[in-house]
């Protein structure tokens, strides 16, 4: 099933303009959301607890309203805060202003695919989860190439619901590179898998290498450089983007091409294959999300201690010392306990 892509001829900037539009929340997607809309002609308020975010949003000129207050204002409400706060956010501070005719916006299916949020049948649900950082939304408007987004209808009270999502999409930039239409539920799986099912691996894989060649004797600094601080990874990956994994592969050396396509069946390790799906299935059923909810919920004590065991990983610690190195500023001295693969 081959799937459309809007593009700015698409969209109606101008039925946005007799909205009275409130992004709740002012981080890191939230402040790029803000700026683009502003700069695309669109008047908008902010909604946000009074501290440091709230700050950052006046001094970039914007009123700044409590959330209740902003979702009393507003007809259009953009849920910009975390997923995993947001149920308490919408269910203390925005559901009580809903009110017939109002569009709440998400940038993210998570809440609603998961069943943490559910709006009432008189309001719009809507969806424009762009496929890019926060800070990338800002560049990429600003550079005028715009950004990949996924855009979706969850409930259409209006009529128009469709028509406000793309409106939205145009004003933050993203239909200079085009939106995708997708149901809440792929776009959270999507996301949820892509971070589960491919960075974990990839994760995994760097780790294994670094261990592999600094147990060999390679300098660790020399195969954290290999490997990334280069940016030779990170430049094939933006050319992926450009024209495909089939094209590009095409731009290197024969040697390489031999190398890579003589090599690359061994690791058609079954056990990887099941792991994907074992994990596509505990996003799809909900299990993921429940547990992340009383993770949250409980202060995230498992999130800690995860993060404690990644930053001991030994792969990494040559890392500091490399990028000291590659910025000149020591002359790569080490200790060999703190060699990857040593600890
Ligand atoms: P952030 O963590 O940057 O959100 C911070 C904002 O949320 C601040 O305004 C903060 O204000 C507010 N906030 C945090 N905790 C609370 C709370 N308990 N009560 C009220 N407000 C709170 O979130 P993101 O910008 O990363 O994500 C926002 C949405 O955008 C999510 O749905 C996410 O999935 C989606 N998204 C994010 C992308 C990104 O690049 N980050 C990319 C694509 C989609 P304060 O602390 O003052 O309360």
């Amino acid at each position: 099933m081959v799937t459309r892509l809007y593009r700015e001829d698409d969209a109606n900037l101008s039925l946005l303009t007799r909205k009275r539009i409130a992004l709740i929340g002012y981080g890191n997607l939230g402040r790029p959301v803000a700026l683009n809309l502003r700069d695309s002609g669109l008047r908008l308020l902010v909604g946000n607890l009074e501290d440091i975010y709230a700050e950052r949003a006046r001094t970039d000129g914007f009123e700044v309203l409590t959330i209740d207050q902003a979702a009393q204002r507003a007809n259009v409400l953009w849920m910009l805060v975390p997923d995993e706060v947001m149920p308490r956010v919408y269910l203390e501070m925005i559901s009580p202003s809903l009110k017939k005719g109002d569009t709440l916006v998400f940038a993210s299916g998570y809440n609603v695919a998961f069943g943490f949020i559910e709006p009432p049948t008189f309001v719009d649900v809507i969806m424009v989860a762009p496929r890019m950082i926060g800070a990338g939304v800002r560049e990429s408007y600003l550079d005028g190439r715009g950004f990949l987004s996924f855009v979706g209808v969850e409930r259409d009270a209006s009529g128009q619901a469709m028509a406000t999502a793309l409106a939205l999409a145009k004003g933050i930039g993203s239909l200079r590179a085009g939106a995708m239409p997708l149901t809440f539920e792929q776009e959270a799986e999507l996301d949820l898998f892509v971070q589960q099912g491919f960075m974990a691996a990839l994760y995994q894989l760097l780790n294994t290498a670094i261990s592999v060649l600094v147990d060999r004797g390679y300098p660790p600094e020399a195969a954290c450089a290999e490997l990334y601080f280069s940016g030779e990874l990170a430049f094939i990956f933006e050319k992926v983007a450009q024209v495909g994994v089939l094209e590009q592969a095409q731009a290197h050396s024969l040697t390489s091409r031999y190398g890579v396509l003589s090599r690359y069946e061994r690791f058609a390790e079954p056990k990887i294959r099941r792991q994907m799906e074992a994990i596509l299935e505990e996003i799809r059923s909900g299990a993921f999300a429940q547990g992340w909810t009383s993770e949250y919920n409980s202060g995230y004590p498992n999130l800690r201690e995860l993060m404690d065991r990644f930053a001991r990983w030994p792969a990494w610690h040559a890392e500091d010392r490399t990028l000291k190195l590659l910025a000149g500023e020591n002359d790569g001295e080490r200790e060999d306990d703190t060699r990857p693969g040593r600890a």
